[in-house]
């Protein structure tokens, strides 16, 4: 048995905490872009439906303001292109809710930090974008480069060994009985709950956030709801990015409707 299935025989209650999660594994490849078009990947190739516009961002870029001299009345923000941040077959992570008729996830952002995003939310990061699509719909496409990007930004093409798991949360979100009896067994068995049972780290799709640098922040939609973490970027190696101080990005989803804007948080 598993320490995590021991956990969970003499831990019960945790069961209902388990989400199901996609680790990805990223690998750089050489010459730049996996060996299967198809398959799921970090970065790489640009695809997009033909005839549709490349999305661009039209925000604020407060390292732009730095080098630009402000003038009034103050010049519209020139666009700058997204860059692809990573393409995932539905079939990959079967457990993230998607739109009827879709099969695929393109997650792309803008390479550039952003401080006015998320309105009265606290957040210094890239812009994040999804988009659901059919594959049979997407052509390989040559978006124009980001007009503007910071390096750490920009993933080094990666392919991917998705891992399906269930994830358990930080004690941060368990009830305070659950999080006594978790630490009874980890105390009895010599493991610590965080490091040894609890939250799987790494790209993830699915499952639940780290808040080790933060205490939990609970990420509630404009509509009202509490949103659902879809995606953790990782810093590190492959894809060789990094978010605030070297830690990690989570893209979080309304469960109502999937269309509403991302939530975002880095814990650095
Ligand atoms: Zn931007
Ligand atoms: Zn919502």
């Amino acid at each position: 048995m598993t320490d995590t299935a021991a956990l969970l025989a003499a831990v019960p209650g945790l069961a209902r905490h388990l989400r199901p999660a996609t680790l990805l594994h990223p690998y750089a490849v050489p010459g730049g872009a996996p060996a299967d078009p198809a398959a799921s990947r970090i970065g790489g190739p640009a695809e997009w439906p033909p005839g549709e516009p490349w999305p661009h961002c039209t925000a604020r870029h407060p390292e732009e303001e730095d080098v630009l001299p402000r003038r009034a009345p103050e010049p519209p923000t020139a666009a700058t292109a997204l860059v692809p941040l990573a393409r995932i077959r539905a079939e990959d992570a079967p457990h993230l809710p998607r739109p009827p008729g879709t099969d695929l996830l393109q997650v792309l952002w803008c390479p550039n930090d952003h401080d006015d995003i998320q309105g009265e939310r606290y957040y210094y990061g890239p812009a994040v974008e999804l988009h659901w699509q059919r594959a049979a719909d997407l052509a390989p496409a040559t978006p124009p480069p980001p007009r503007l990007s910071a390096p750490e930004y920009l993933p080094r093409p990666c392919a991917v060994r998705p891992e399906h798991l269930l994830d358990l949360p930080d004690r941060d979100e368990l009830p305070e009985e659950l999080v006594r009896a978790v630490a009874e067994f980890a105390e009895q068995q010599g493991l610590e709950y965080e490091r040894d049972l609890g939250r799987a780290d790494g790209w993830k799709l699915g499952g639940w956030p780290s808040w080790h640098c933060t205490d939990l922040i609970p990420i509630d939609c404009h509509c009202g709801a509490r949103m659902r973490l879809l995606l953790t970027v990782e810093s590190g190696e492959d894809p060789d990015l990094s978010l605030g101080r070297h830690g990690e990005l989570h893209v979080f989803v309304c469960p109502v409707d999937p269309a509403h804007p991302v939530g975002l948080d880095i814990q650095g």
